[in-house]
């Protein structure tokens, strides 16, 4: 067999705890695989003046099919020479879907009723105003206006779609229904030409794709989107928008899962993915062992199914999942009151049994 090659990169603060917890699970699951160690973040910056190393990113691109990243600290105040690492890594890489499952039976609606949810945000990765084109100008009284550019593309438009169509498609046919939904996130009703545009990309999109009866379609405006979120989260399937939209709606979904320390993300590309739980550094409570694992173990799922290990995948979705409902958690989750060190060995235990 040949096992694919993994670049581990753990950043800063509890991405020191968090990577070598996905690390245990990743051999349990696939032994033997091979795991590279990797540097980047603040602290590699200080160290070396780079915060992401030149050789970080060759290794990836020349031994790796995947990698996993922790967490990396940005400096509040503009720094001179960093640049974050995970933004410079999705467009090395060409990371450009960002996929975030928000998964918990626990999740209540606005009315105060426990109804879970079970949905996916699918964000464009790689446009939208993150192609940071601003610039300062004077307006006629020689005051500041600042503006920026926001680039919607048919080509980005096109394949973030067709990621959330075939992620809707899987899931329909994982269902005793059969059936999925898709919701387009927009705001074309303002931006008719940059959000029009990406809206009837979504449609000619699922036209192309001969319009699956297992798939419903439908559009919502970006503001609506978040007021259903917590409204009716259980109303929410799977979810496709531009870059700032899917950033601040996967954020907000996150809240829906309990704690940050549970969701997971991945990051793909056409020939690379990249897990990467959706929680930073933690400062707070890096160097005391009770960072939650939760969510570099299940990016680690994520990882090993876009690589084709969709059984081992589940099998660490299981494992997890057991290990929360027997109430083993760290002090993040409610009641929670285990070591990551607990919650990893559980894990591992549960993995093994
Ligand atoms: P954060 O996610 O690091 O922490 C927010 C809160 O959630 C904190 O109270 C923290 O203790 C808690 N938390 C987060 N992950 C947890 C886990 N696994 N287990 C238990 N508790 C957890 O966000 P922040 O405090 O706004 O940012 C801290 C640093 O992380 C900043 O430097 C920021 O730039 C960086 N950051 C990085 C990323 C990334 O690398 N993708 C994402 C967000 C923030
Ligand atoms: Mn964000």
């Amino acid at each position: 067999s040949s096992l694919p090659t993994i670049g581990l990169i753990p950043g800063d603060g509890i991405g020191h705890e968090v990577i070598p917890a996905a690390r245990r699970i990743l051999e349990t699951v696939l032994p033997g695989i091979p795991l590279v160690d990797l540097d980047a973040g603040f602290a590699t910056f200080e160290r070396t003046g780079k915060a992401l190393p030149p050789s970080t990113v060759q290794v990836l691109r020349d031994q790796c099919q995947g990698a996993l990243f922790g967490a990396v600290s940005s400096p509040i105040h503009k720094v001179a020479g960093y640049s974050s690492p995970i933004v410079q890594l999705r467009k090395e890489l060409d990371l450009y879907a960002n996929v975030r499952p928000v998964v918990n039976k626990k999740a209540f609606n606005a009315s105060g009723e426990q109804v879970g949810c079970d949905l996916v945000i699918v964000r464009e990765n790689t446009e939208c105003l993150y192609v940071k084109q601003e610039r300062l100008e004077t307006d006629a009284n020689g005051e500041s206006i600042a503006f920026a550019t926001r680039q919607i593309s048919q080509r980005a438009s096109r394949r973030i779609t067709e990621t959330a169509l075939r992620l809707a498609q899987q899931r329909a046919a994982s269902r005793s229904s059969g059936t999925s939904l898709l919701t387009v996130v927009h705001k074309s009703n303002v931006l008719s030409v940059t959000d029009g545009l990406f809206r009837e990309t979504a449609r000619a999109v699922f036209a192309a794709a001969g319009s699956p009866s297992a798939v419903k379609i439908e559009d919502q405006l970006v503001d609506s989107m978040v007021y259903r979120l917590f409204r009716a989260p259980d109303s929410v399937d799977v979810v496709v928008a531009p870059n700032l939209y899917g950033d601040i709606l996967s954020d907000a979904a996150a809240a829906l899962a309990g704690s940050l320390g549970l969701v997971p993300s991945a990051n793909v590309g056409p020939s690379f993915v990249m897990g990467e739980p959706v929680h930073g550094s933690a400062p707070d409570i890096a160097g005391k062992g009770v960072a939650n694992p939760v969510a570099a173990i299940r990016s680690a799922g994520m990882l090993l199914a876009h690589l084709g290990y969709a059984d081992e995948a589940q099998r660490i979705d299981r494992a997890v999942e057991e290990v929360m409902t027997r109430g083993i958690a760290t002090p993040d989750v409610p009641g929670g009151r285990a070591s990551t060190n607990d919650v990893t060995s559980a894990v591992v235990a549960a993995l093994q049994a």
